[in-house]
Parts: C-alpha cells; structure tokens; sequence
C-alpha cells in the first residue's frame, strides 16, 4: 500500500515509468474505489441499466488514467462494472474491428 499523497504529477509520472499499476496501490484510491463501490451498492451498473443484477468486480475510469490522469480520483468518472462489461469495454475497439472486417467479407 502507498501511503504518499496522489497528484497528478505523480501519476503522470508513474505512467511515464511505466509504473500506472501503482497508482492502484494509493491509499488515496483504494478510499475513492470503495467510496463508489458502496454508492452503487457493489452492482454492475451496465448490467442493472438492462435490468440485470452483476457484482462490481472492477472499478473503472470512463476517462481512462493514462488519458485524464487529473481525474483519477474523481469519483464521478468511476463506474462499477462487472468482469464482463470491464472486459468489453477494454476490448470494444478491438471487437468493433473485427466486426467491421467481418462486414467487409460480405
Ligand atoms: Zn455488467
Ligand atoms: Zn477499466
């Protein structure tokens, strides 16, 4: 655990270090994450927008770290999801490519 205050200086250079996994070791986020975790009650919020009930598995940046490290701790770019909405998100460039390929074969 890292007890040291987080700035976005620090996390601007921890990505340059290639070291944005510690930014996850803060005691800064570890309070932030489970902040957000209580407020949606440990839910996916993907899946309960369609009526499905999923645990929060992964607390996620919609403004990615590396993009707006200044929200990091900004609880209102945090979204509960759980391993399959986390993992389709991550992956939802990739997966639009392969559609988009698999179209043109047609
Ligand atoms: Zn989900
Ligand atoms: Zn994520």
């Amino acid at each position: 655990m890292i007890k040291r205050k987080v700035t976005t200086d620090w996390i601007v250079r921890q990505i340059r270090e290639g070291k944005a996994y510690r930014f996850y070791l803060t005691a800064d986020w570890r309070k932030v994450r489970d902040a957000k975790k209580a407020k949606e009650h440990y839910e996916c919020e993907r899946c309960r927008a369609v009526g499905k009930y999923s645990p929060c598995e992964a607390v996620h940046h919609k403004l990615y770290l590396k993009a707006r490290p200044d929200l990091a701790l900004d609880i209102n770019n945090l979204e509960c999801l759980c391993k399959d909405c986390h993992y389709k998100e991550h992956h939802k460039y990739e997966s639009k490519k392969l559609k988009d390929e698999f179209a043109e074969r047609w």
